[in-house]
């Protein structure tokens, strides 16, 4: 059934190495199934895989990217403004995305467009510029080597003379192929998980800079502007949404000190002296100088921040929010918000994901500490916690893959290769490095991490909060339904291009995105049902990681998390108890409907 709104039904798919961009008609069958954002970038990653015989480097010209907005980004809607990046993941060697907010994707979809796909690679470094419904151009532009993302976008802006356009840019770490480098669009949202940018730095693809001015396609706008006048009512009223809007992300930094869940020195403990230094009170007093915000967002989570004093006097940031304050703060032992926010600023400007940068570097120190690197691994240099002096070196090493910051730029896979010791210290899944809530305090957030098709990674499934809440006597049927239901909803919100912010912290009712997709697209359709499509996509990113390698074993836990029990805090003593997580995942599989080693049936494949 065609649909009448929603959609423009058309692609545009560019090969980097024929030099070509062609316009591709989207098929019904195709929205009808995938819905948008990581349902397109799935089904299509999927048929390039079938294609490639399951072949594929991630850094390899074969590798497909795809970057899709949704049905409803860029709609009169809450928080609209999300765009999925999917590939295979150079970090995993398996299924990759990640998505990014701010007004890109928005762009992209006012330019006509469904979602872009890029192959190939270029033979200089070069931009893609799609410039409404005009033939799309690849650009030469060998003078943005070593570029930031910011300078990056100023001098594209400059060489197309146009501000009117949005960028979605590389640093030098996509460059050089850091396997976590990430994708910066409008100066500070980022895809900053799974190694994206190295998949664009290795099709020579420095940025993508799109320019629309097509209307949405939208069947019942009345219908959408009351449902929104709704939420928004909803959302501004809740006791939460001025703290949200003051201190964004970064309130979650005394919650997770306080409920002992806060990575502190590597995850070594889970509660951090310094935590006031370095928390939201701190940002607003003394550093906080403005708000930002993605497309169509009341809650503006964005906090922009300066140093007014001190060796890092002038660093201005967009953020931190909570990961990157936890990542690179208390998991470093930083307790100097000045230096937490130029930790932040080096990895945006070089374009490298903080998550990984904090707890690789984490990682690092404490193998230095117990002898696991030594000094001479560290071209000299010693490192230790709260070395803020040397962080930073590290930082830049990584991104210009200097030194030891080669290795580390392999990510967790090649750090434990070079150091096999480094498996006890570095907390990771899949090869990617673990998101900042400690799960030794809550078993399904150990089952989320696990199963998380992209690695350890919060977004699949944070569950930590109402374990610790509501958690006490659930059964383990409890935490595996709840795993599978943030598994299948939170997904929903990339597929439809949404954030899903507003419903998990201010508790912005999930029915209302049954009634956008039904007035957008004139289609009456029930949560249900998309909750039913997007774990079908569960199941197809799961089939992609079987067929590249992964199995039941790959569905684990680090061995911290496993072995080493939180050192201090209210949660000391804790760690994983491993029958039950064993019991956990076999129950997990089986209610997915996948076999004991967790391969969803072959027949599925029908389906995709
Ligand atoms: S809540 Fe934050 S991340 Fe989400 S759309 Fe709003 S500003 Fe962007």
């Amino acid at each position: 059934m065609t649909l009448k709104g929603g959609y423009f039904r058309k692609y545009l798919h560019c090969d980097l190495s024929a030099g070509t961009c062609e316009r591709l008609p989207l098929s019904d069958e195709i929205i009808a199934k995938y819905i948008g954002g990581r349902g397109f970038g799935a089904k299509m990653v999927w048929d390039n895989l079938k294609a490639h015989d399951f072949k594929i480097d991630p850094l390899g010209p074969e590798n497909l990217l795809v970057i899709a907005p949704g049905p409803l980004t860029g709609v009169y809607l809450p928080a609209s403004g999300k765009t999925s990046f999917v590939s295979i993941s150079p970090a995993t060697g398996l299924y990759g995305d990640s998505s990014m907010g701010g007004s890109f994707g928005v762009e992209l979809r006012q330019a006509g467009l469904d979602f872009l796909s890029v192959t190939g690679a270029a033979p200089e470094l070069s931009i893609l510029f799609i410039d409404d419904d005009e033939e799309a151009k690849i650009i030469p532009m060998p003078q943005l080597k070593g570029k930031s993302c910011l300078e990056t976008e100023g001098i594209i802006k400059k060489h197309l003379g146009s501000n009117d356009v949005h960028v979605a840019a590389i640093g030098v770490a996509g460059e050089n192929l850091v396997r976590f480098a990430c994708v910066n669009g409008d100066w500070s949202r980022n895809a900053g998980r799974t190694g994206i940018g190295a998949v664009m730095g290795s099709k020579n693809l420095k940025a993508i800079v799109v320019r629309g001015e097509a209307d949405l396609p939208v069947v019942d706008l009345d219908a959408v502007i009351q449902e929104t006048e709704k939420a928004m009512r909803y959302m501004r009223e809740h006791k939460f949404f001025h703290v949200w809007q003051q201190q964004g992300l970064m309130s979650v930094i005394e919650y997770a000190n306080t409920q002992g869940i806060l990575p502190t020195c590597n995850f070594k403990a889970t509660v951090f002296q310094g935590h006031d230094k370095i928390n939201g009170e701190t940002m607003l007093d003394r550093y906080k100088i403005g708000d930002s915000a993605c497309f169509m967002c009341p809650m503006s989570c964005g906090n922009i921040c300066l140093v007014k004093n001190g060796k890092y006097t002038g660093t201005v940031t967009e953020g931190p929010e909570y990961e990157s304050c936890a990542m690179l703060g208390s998991n470093l032992g930083v307790d100097k918000f000045d230096a937490v926010l130029e930790a932040n600023r080096l990895c945006d400007e070089y374009g490298i994901d903080t998550i990984s940068t904090g707890g690789i570097i984490g990682a690092i120190i404490e193998g230095y500490e117990s002898g696991v690197v030594s000094l001479e691994d560290l071209d000299g240099s010693e490192i230790s916690w709260n070395d803020d002096g040397a962080i930073m070196e590290l930082i830049r090493k990584i991104a210009q893959r200097e030194g030891i910051g080669d290795t580390l730029a392999n990510g967790a896979k090649a750090i434990i290769e070079r150091w096999p010791e480094m498996d006890k210290l570095l907390l990771q899944v899949k090869g990617l490095e673990q998101s900042a809530y400690d799960s030794r305090v809550g078993a399904s957030m150990g089952l989320a991490y696990a199963t998380s098709d992209i690695g350890a990674h919060h977004t699949r499934a944070w569950t930590i909060a109402k374990e610790i809440e509501e958690g006490a006597n659930w059964t383990p049927r409890q935490k595996v339904d709840l795993v599978i239901y943030h598994q299948t909803l939170r997904p929903l919100f990339d597929m439809l291009g949404v954030c899903r912010l507003p419903w998990i912290e201010l508790g912005l009712n999930e029915r209302h995105y049954e009634k956008f997709y039904s007035y957008v697209t004139g289609k009456e359709t029930t949560l249900e049902d998309l909750l039913a499509l997007s774990n079908v996509i569960y199941s197809l990113t799961r089939r992609i990681n079987v067929h590249m390698g992964a199995t039941r074993k790959d569905d684990t836990l680090p061995y911290k998390v496993r072995e080493a029990p939180i050192l201090t805090g209210p949660n000391a003593g804790k760690k994983l108890d491993a029958q039950e997580f064993d019991k956990m995942l076999s129950l997990y599989y089986e209610v997915r409907g996948w076999d004991e080693n967790g391969v969803p049936p072959a027949e599925m494949e029908a389906l995709f």
